[in-house]
C-alpha cells in the first residue's frame, strides 16, 4: 500500500520531513488532511484562522498536485478516519510531524498505538520548532521557567538544515473509491459567507508555502535593518508578518533560521533581535506542553482567586475599539478589519483589557483566538498570561502600561492612530492620544464631537490603575 502523509499544521513540502521520510521510503503517497474539531479537548479553529485554513489547504493541493500527487480531505474524529483508511489502503507506512498539545499528543498516540498493534509502523518528526520542548532542559535537567537562559541555552545548540523540497511525489496505491467518502475543500465551509466578513483579507494576505517563502524574502531585504529599534513602531510595519504563515506551518522556524543567518553580515544586532522572537515561540511551544491548561487555567495558582471586575459592556467597547483611549481603539480595529495586530499593540490591548478594565484575561484570549489569523495555542495562551502576571516568567502585575505614554512613545505622531480611527484623522499630534485634552475649537476644527462620534474614554486612567492595584493587593493579602 501507499505511505500515508498526515499534514498538521505543516502545509508546505519544502523542509517537511515527515512527507521527506515518506517519499524516501519509496511508496506511493496518500497525502491526507483531517479537519478534526470532534477528538476530545480539541479546540474549535477561530473564524479568522478557519479562513487561513482554507488558503493553505488550497495552496498544498495546488503544490502537490505540480508534482503529480494531490491532497485527500476528511472530516471528523481523526482516530475513526485513519482506522477507516487503514482498512481500505493498508499502508506501507504512516508518516506525520509532532504537535504538542494534550490533546492532541492523546489523539496521535492512541493513533499510533493502534498502527503499531496492526505491524504498521509510524515515523514522527520534529517539523514545527527548532528545539523540541524536551530538548531544551537546565542544568537540573527541568525546563526552563525563563526566557533568558533559555535563550541562552538554545543559543548554543545547533539547528538542523532546512530539507529541500521533493521533486516529484507519486500518487496510487490506494483504491479508486477511497476518493468518493473523501471531502472537498468546499464541503469543510472554512471560508464565510453571508457576510463575507472576511473579503478585506483577500487584498491584505496571500496564503501557502510560496506567499510565506515570499514574504520571508521581502523581509529579509527590507524589514531586517533596523528590526531592533523599528520592531515596537506599529506605524513602521518593520515586522516580519510572518505568523499566520508559521501558525500553519507554511514556512517552518528552521527556514527562517537559516535564511536570516546567512544573511547576518554587518546587521548582526537586528538578526539576534528577530530570531529571538522565533524562540519565543518555541519557548511558548514548551510551556503549553509543560502547561497543558495553559488557555485555561493561571500558571500561578494564586491567580485562580483574582477578583475579576469586568462588566460586558466594557468588554463589547474593547472588542469594537471604542474606548476611548486611541492606541488600544486602533489596535482593536487593525485586528478586526486585518486579522492581526501589532505586537507592541498587543501588550497595550491586552494590559488594558486586564488591568483598566479588570476583566478575565481568558476573555482577551478567547476574543484574540477567533479574530487573529495567527492564532496560536501557544502563543496566544502563553502572552495572555505573561500580560495578566499569571505565567511563568510574566511582567508583574503592579506594572500597568499607560495607554496615552505608549501611545505617544510608540506613535509620536499618530499615525497608526489615524490609519485605523479615522474620526481621529485630524486632529493635532499633541491631542491625537489624549483627544479629551484637546481644547474646544481644535476638537470642532478635527470635526470630532467627544461622546458622539468618538466615545469619551471609559475609565479613568488613574482611577483604573488604583482599582487594578487594590484588586491585586487583595489576592496577595488573602494568602
Ligand atoms: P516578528 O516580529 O516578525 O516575529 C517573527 C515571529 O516570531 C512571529 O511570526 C512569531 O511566530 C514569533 N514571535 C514574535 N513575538 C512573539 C511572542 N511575543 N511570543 C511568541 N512568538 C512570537 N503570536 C502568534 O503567533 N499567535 C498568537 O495567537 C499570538 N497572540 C498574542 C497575544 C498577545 C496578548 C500578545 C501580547 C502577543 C501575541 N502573539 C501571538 C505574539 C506576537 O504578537 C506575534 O507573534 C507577532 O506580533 C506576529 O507578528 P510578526 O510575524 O510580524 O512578528
Amino acid at each position: 500500500g501507499p505511505a500515508l502523509v498526515w499534514f498538521r499544521d505543516d502545509h508546505r513540502l519544502s523542509d517537511n520531513p515527515a512527507l521527506s521520510a515518506a517519499v524516501d521510503s519509496g511508496a506511493p503517497l496518500l497525502c491526507l488532511y483531517i479537519l478534526d474539531e470532534s477528538s476530545q479537548g480539541v479546540r474549535p479553529l477561530g473564524g479568522a484562522a478557519r479562513w487561513w485554513l482554507h488558503g493553505s489547504l488550497d495552496a498544498l493541493d495546488r503544490s502537490l498536485r505540480e508534482l503529480g500527487n494531490r491532497l485527500v480531505i476528511f472530516q471528523g474524529p481523526a482516530e475513526e478516519v485513519v482506522d477507516r483508511l487503514v482498512e481500505t489502503t493498508n499502508p506501507s507506512g504512516v508518516y506525520w510531524n509532532r504537535r504538542y498539545q494534550a490533546a492532541e499528543i492523546a489523539v496521535d498516540r492512541a493513533i499510533k498505538a493502534r498502527l503499531t498493534a496492526r505491524g504498521i509502523a509510524v515515523r514522527s518528526f520534529n517539523g514545527r520548532l527548532l528545539h523540541e520542548p524536551w530538548q531544551v532542559r537546565n542544568r537540573a535537567g527541568r525546563p526552563f521557567q525563563v526566557f533568558t537562559p533559555y535563550l541562552r541555552a538554545v543559543s548554543a545548540m545547533p539547528v538542523a538544515p532546512p530539507l529541500p523540497r521533493p521533486r516529484e511525489i507519486r500518487a496510487g496505491g490506494w483504491p479508486s473509491s477511497l476518493l468518493d467518502s473523501s471531502r472537498s475543500l468546499a464541503d469543510l465551509r472554512l471560508e464565510p459567507e453571508n457576510p463575507n466578513w472576511a473579503a478585506p483579507f483577500t487584498g491584505l494576505w496571500q496564503r501557502g508555502e510560496q506567499a510565506a517563502q515570499e514574504r520571508l524574502s521581502t523581509f529579509l531585504e527590507e524589514g531586517l535593518p533596523g528590526y531592533a529599534s523599528r520592531r515596537d513602531v506599529p506605524a513602521a510595519e518593520a515586522t516580519s508578518r510572518l505568523s499566520p504563515h508559521l501558525r500553519f506551518g507554511e514556512i517552518g522556524p528552521r527556514q527562517i533560521w537559516h535564511a536570516a543567518t546567512a544573511r547576518a553580515d554587518g546587521r548582526e544586532t537586528d538578526t539576534a533581535k528577530f530570531l529571538s522572537e522565533v524562540v519565543w515561540r518555541d519557548f511558548c511551544h514548551q510551556q503549553l506542553h509543560d502547561n497543558p491548561d495553559l488557555a485555561t487555567a493561571p500558571c500561578n495558582p494564586r491567580f485562580a482567586h483574582f477578583r475579576w471586575a469586568g462588566d460586558n459592556a466594557a468588554l463589547e467597547a474593547w472588542r469594537r475599539g471604542l474606548t476611548g483611549y486611541p492606541i488600544v481603539d486602533a489596535g482593536m480595529r487593525q485586528l478586526w478589519r486585518t486579522g492581526w495586530m501589532h505586537n507592541r499593540v498587543r501588550m497595550i490591548v491586552a494590559s488594558f483589557l486586564v488591568k483598566h478594565l479588570l476583566t478575565d484575561w481568558r476573555q482577551g484570549e478567547a476574543w484574540f483566538w477567533d479574530t487573529l489569523l495567527d492564532a496560536d495555542a501557544a502563543n496566544n495562551a502563553f502572552n495572555w498570561q505573561w500580560v495578566a502576571g499569571s505565567g511563568p516568567d510574566s511582567a508583574p502585575f503592579h506594572r500597568i502600561f499607560n495607554p496615552v505614554s505608549q501611545g505617544e512613545k510608540f506613535d509620536p505622531d499618530g499615525a497608526y492612530v489615524r490609519a485605523y480611527v479615522p474620526e481621529l484623522a485630524d486632529l493635532p499630534s499633541p491631542f491625537v492620544h489624549r483627544p479629551w485634552d484637546a481644547p474646544g475649537d481644535v476638537l470642532r476644527r478635527a470635526g470630532i464631537a467627544p461622546g458622539e462620534n468618538y466615545p469619551r474614554p471609559i475609565v479613568d486612567h488613574g482611577a483604573a490603575r488604583e482599582r487594578a492595584l487594590g484588586a491585586f493587593r487583595a489576592l496577595r493579602d488573602a494568602q
